[in-house]
């Protein structure tokens, strides 16, 4: 059964049992940070070198078809033990809460459905919604196939422990053009500090669905793509669900190609969108400053301006339903 004691017991047993996984997150409470403000806005910047497995994860198709998926039971290291969640009785499709051995926050999860199938948020929103409620002391997140996700090939979310990702606390200071509201429920953009972001709150879990949805139904698809480029954290706290969805315009910032010394190993997903940069170089965590932090955003994330004119049209919608 999944929920606050089962989480704890997991997290109890894997650290004693799993010495990789134990001394991660052992180094994990050594790690430098450093605060970078952007337009109000306070970045961390993490200095992680154990993530350097997904930062410069390979996820071009042949290189994902020629590994051992590392999200299938089958090839997952026999010690490596999980929570099973079965979303609205669906006992056909079920899910693996584990610990993830390569953590950023100081209790890190990832999620995967048990059957190897694409990384596509479509149909499997609601459940993020769900396990947000089942979990109340985490943020959810996922990485769309091209937006930092590093096993594009099989479904997961992720879960981190709330009080970590700054967008949590300054998220009700930051300045909004709503879109929509009606009771128990809002939808807005946000104007300044992080472009392309747009938020749904609401007490009610299927009007919070049906947002996604509208929204989802609205977003490009890039040819050749099967889903919108996306990043989304959910969290559920005092009976609301908040779910910041990051419109991408790329993949990996143009930083991460450049030679010498303007190269930074860098490819933002949500965790960083949602305020902590991470770094698993340390000549990049130096570097890293609010110009650096400016120009990745502009470029992975559609910018203010394209941001308004999506607002515009999700305000149509919602306001039509
Ligand atoms: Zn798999």
């Amino acid at each position: 059964m999944l929920n606050k004691e089962s989480i704890s017991l997991l997290f109890e047993e894997q650290l004693a049992s799993w010495e990789q996984a134990g001394n991660n997150y052992k180094a994990l409470e050594g790690v430098v940070a450093k605060e970078v403000m952007v337009d109000g806005f306070p970045f961390k910047v993490q200095f992680n070198p154990a993530r350097i497995v997904s930062s410069a994860a390979k996820v071009d198709a042949k290189s994902i078809q020629e590994r051992k998926c590392f999200l299938c039971a089958a090839n997952r290291p026999a010690i490596q033990k999980g929570i099973d969640y079965i979303y609205g009785g669906d006992s056909s499709n079920p899910y693996t809460v584990l610990i993830n051995p390569f953590p950023i926050f100081p209790r890190h999860l990832t999620i995967p459905v048990v059957a190897h199938q694409d990384q596509l948020i479509d149909g499997k929103f609601d459940a993020m919604l769900d396990l947000a409620a089942h979990m109340p002391d985490y943020s959810l997140f996922y990485n769309g196939p091209k937006c930092g996700a590093s096993a594009p090939d099989h479904f997961h979310f992720q879960a981190g422990n709330k009080g970590f990702l700054p967008l949590e606390e300054n998220l009700p200071s930051m300045p909004r053009t709503i879109l929509y509201e009606e009771e128990g429920t809002k939808v807005f953009s946000i104007k300044k500090s992080i472009n392309g972001l747009i938020v749904i709150e609401s007490s009610r879990r299927e009007v919070a669905a049906e947002m996604f949805d509208e929204i989802y139904s609205l977003l490009e698809v890039k040819e050749g793509e099967r889903e919108p480029m996306l990043n989304i954290l959910c969290w559920y706290k005092g009976g609301v669900w908040t779910t910041a969805l990051f419109i991408r315009s790329k993949h990996r910032p143009s930083h991460y190609f450049e030679e010498g010394e303007k190269n930074i190993l860098i490819s933002p997903a949500s965790v960083d969108l949602g305020g902590v940069f991470i770094t698993p170089l340390e000549k990049d965590f130096e570097k890293m400053g609010s110009v650096e932090i400016k120009e990745i955003l502009s470029e992975v994330l559609i910018s203010f301006e394209e941001l308004a004119l999506l607002a515009q049209k999700i305000k149509t919608k919602l306001n039509s339903l």
